[in-house]
Parts: structure tokens; C-alpha cells; sequence
């Protein structure tokens, strides 16, 4: 398709083209390992399925189009996009990084990557200020999560591009959180947007995969290069499953932010909570950030309850019924998480603290049920 679509029709059809063989309106699952040969060479530009394979390359041109990018990238998990971007550097490179991050960010950086002599400096990136202070001539890599996880707080993604920019820093944005519907980094100006599809695009928790995109030719062949050779690929039903997802993005995630602020205004006049974080209250910290990158607030939230203390938060998500108590987020179903014990167990606990990652903070991905009965089900286990 030439003409360039509108995001709402670039999630049903972004850079796929009918089928070849049968005209099949959703691109097949291609279930091979390898491709028939006429004579040695003789194929169609697909080898082996490490390397390419049909399904994944309709899935890497659907999120490319979503996110006005040249080149998508399919992993097997988040995971293992974020570890094919970090062997792009070498022993005594630094990085700086978000310091309110994914915990299994966090570990790979710390447990993995440490280890082969990356150093990494965790900074608060609510203050451009801040990123500025570590950069110096061995900085390679500015890794931006935003909306942070779990704290909703939201990072300048256009100031720390521009400074990543003087100094020849890459600038990647971890953007599970908000996907491609509410905000796109590369037109920030990142140089690459890194996906757990695990969540929103794939949006019916019922798959694992990792996608990364960037415009830069000479980055992507490094990207592909590592991603053949160390061969974290997804398999093509996940691409498909993921592929479906998409196709229903720009509804999910309109329908995740209308109950997302519901449920958030919802807490914050409960008498027994304490502090509710997410970015739409015009009172959050940044606020006009997220309003001028952001297209809406989406579907994610924390919350405090008064006291703040572990037991009365455990009590409130075992007592949830609809919301189920689960890591992850952003499928359809709403989900109820305890940071401090589950996503971010990981993470030291003084570290985590400082982060404002307390053990009282209830993570919720809310999803696109009816709004009423999600603030009924908090009523009632909130009591
Ligand atoms: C889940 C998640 C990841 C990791 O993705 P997987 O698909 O689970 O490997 C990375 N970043 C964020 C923000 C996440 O929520």
C-alpha cells in the first residue's frame, strides 16, 4: 500500500499486502524451518527461519508502520530485544538509565550485562538535568521507560533525545507501557522503540514476544545481525497471535484509558486511599510532559492505601475478584500487582524504596470490561 495510513487503519493493514499464494486476507502461519531451493541460493529471500520468516516479517512491517519506522525487529520475548540491543556495546560503555524500570530490565542490565563490563548509571529522569550529569564521552545508550513501572512517572522523551543526540548517545524508549497508540518515540526523536508485545499488542495475555524498531539502515543490519546470530527469534503463531492483536489496538486502548481514569478518579476521592499515581491528575509532577507527548493516559495505575503498610495491601488484592492478581498487564482482562513481591522482587529494597516502590503499592492494569463492575470489585476489597 503507497498511500500512508492514518494509525487507525495502519493497525489493520500497516505494511501487509494480500497473500501471495491463496489471497488469504491474514497472513499465514508459515510453521517451517527452512525454504525449498531451485539451486544453491535459489529462493525467494527466505533461508531459514532463525533468519526470516514470512509471518514474523508481516508482524516486523505491521509495528514498523504503527510507529512511523523503517525497520521492525520480532523477538521471542521483551527480554530478548532489550538483550540484542545491549550487545551493541562493548566492555567499558555506559549507559544511563531510567532508575523506575521493568525489575526484569533492571536484572538484565545489572546481572547480565554488568558482568561483560557495561556500566550503568540508574538516574530519575523526571529532570532532564539529571541525565545530563552522567553523560560523558564513554556514554553509549540512554534507556527511557515511560510511563515508568509502577510509579506513572513520565519522562521528557524530546529533551533527553536532544541531549543523547549531542553526545552520540543512542536513545532507546521502552514504550510497553503506553504502546504505539499514545506516543512515538522515534518522532520525539529516539533512535529506537523497544515493545514487550507480551502486553498491549499482543492485548489478550495469551502470548510472549519483544519487538524493536529504528530508521536508521546501518543500526537495523547491526540489530538483524545479532538477532540472527544469537537467535532469540519468536515462533510464527506468536507473530500471528500478536499480528491479531494489533488489528484491534486503537479500540482496546481508547476503551483502557476512559476506565484507566475512572478507576484512577475513583481512588483518589476513596477515603482509604492514600496517594494514587498516574498521569492524568493535573496535580501529578509531570503532567504537561505526558499531556504533550502522550495522546491519552492509558490504562495503568499505582495506588497507596492509607497507612501503607504490606498486610493492608496483600488483604485488598486477595480480596479482588475481578481483577485478577497476576504479573503482567495490559490484556483485556484487568489485572492486580504487588510490586514490591512480584514484578519488582528483583530490585534490592532499598533500592526499590527509593524509588518510592514501597511495599504498600498496588499496581493495576485496568482493562476493558465494564467500568462499574472494576470500581465495584475495588469497593468491595478495599472495604
Ligand atoms: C513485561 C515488560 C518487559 C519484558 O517483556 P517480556 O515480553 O516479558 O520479556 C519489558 N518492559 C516492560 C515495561 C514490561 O512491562
Amino acid at each position: 500500500m503507497d498511500k500512508k495510513l492514518r494509525f487507525n487503519s495502519a493497525t489493520i493493514h500497516g505494511g501487509q499486502e494480500p497473500d501471495k499464494a491463496y489471497g488469504s486476507v491474514m497472513p499465514p502461519i508459515y510453521q517451517t524451518s527452512t525454504y525449498a531451493q531451485t539451486t544453491p541460493g535459489g529462493h525467494q529471500g527466505y533461508e531459514y527461519s532463525r533468519t526470516h520468516n514470512p509471518t514474523r516479517t508481516a508482524l516486523e512491517r505491521s509495528i514498523a508502520s504503527l510507529e512511523n519506522a523503517k525497520h521492525g525487529l520480532a523477538f521471542a520475548s521483551g527480554m530478548a530485544a532489550m538483550d540484542t540491543v545491549l550487545k551493541l556495546f562493548n566492555p567499558g560503555d555506559e549507559i544511563i538509565s531510567t532508575d523506575d524500570l521493568y525489575g526484569g530490565s533492571y536484572r538484565l542490565m545489572t546481572q547480565i550485562f554488568e558482568k561483560y563490563g557495561l556500566k550503568i548509571h540508574f538516574v530519575n529522569m523526571e529532570n532532564p538535568d539529571s541525565v545530563a550529569q552522567h553523560l560523558n564521552e564513554k556514554t553509549r545508550l540512554i534507556w527511557i521507560e515511560t510511563p515508568t513501572n509502577p510509579m506513572m512517572k513520565v519522562v521528557d522523551i524530546a529533551a533527553i533525545a536532544a541531549l543523547g543526540k549531542g553526545h552520540k548517545a543512542l536513545v532507546a524508549v521502552d514504550n510497553t507501557f503506553a504502546s504505539p497508540y499514545l506516543q512515538q518515540p522515534l518522532d520525539l526523536g529516539a533512535d529506537i522503540v523497544l515493545h514487550s508485545a507480551t502486553k498491549y499488542l499482543a492485548g489478550h495475555s495469551d502470548t510472549v514476544l519483544g519487538l524493536l524498531v529504528v530508521n536508521d539502515d546501518a543500526l537495523q543490519e547491526k540489530l538483524a545481525f545479532i538477532q540472527n546470530s544469537s537467535g532469540g527469534v519468536p515462533g510464527p503463531m506468536d507473530c500471528f497471535l500478536t499480528l491479531r492483536g494489533i488489528k484491534t489496538l486503537h479500540i482496546r486502548i481508547q476503551r483502557h484509558s476512559e476506565n484507566g481514569a475512572a478507576v484512577a478518579l475513583f481512588l483518589m476521592q476513596h477515603p482509604k486511599i492514600e496517594k494514587v499515581y498516574w498521569p492524568g491528575f493535573v496535580n501529578h509532577p509531570n503532567h504537561e510532559v505526558a499531556k504533550s507527548q502522550m495522546k491519552d493516559f492509558g490504562g495503568m495505575l499505582s495506588f497507596v492505601p492509607k497507612g501503607g503498610d504490606l498486610a493492608t495491601s496483600i488483604n485488598i488484592v486477595e480480596k479482588l475478584k475481578l481483577f485478577t492478581l497476576a504479573e503482567s498487564l495490559g490484556g483485556v482482562e484487568s489485572l492486580a500487582g504487588h510490586p514490591a513481591s512480584m514484578t519488582h522482587a528483583s530490585i534490592p529494597k532499598a533500592v526499590r524504596e527509593k524509588s518510592g516502590i514501597v511495599d504498600g503499592l498496588i499496581r493495576l492494569s485496568v482493562g476493558i470490561e465494564d467500568v462499574q463492575d472494576l470500581i465495584e470489585d475495588l469497593d468491595q476489597a478495599i472495604g
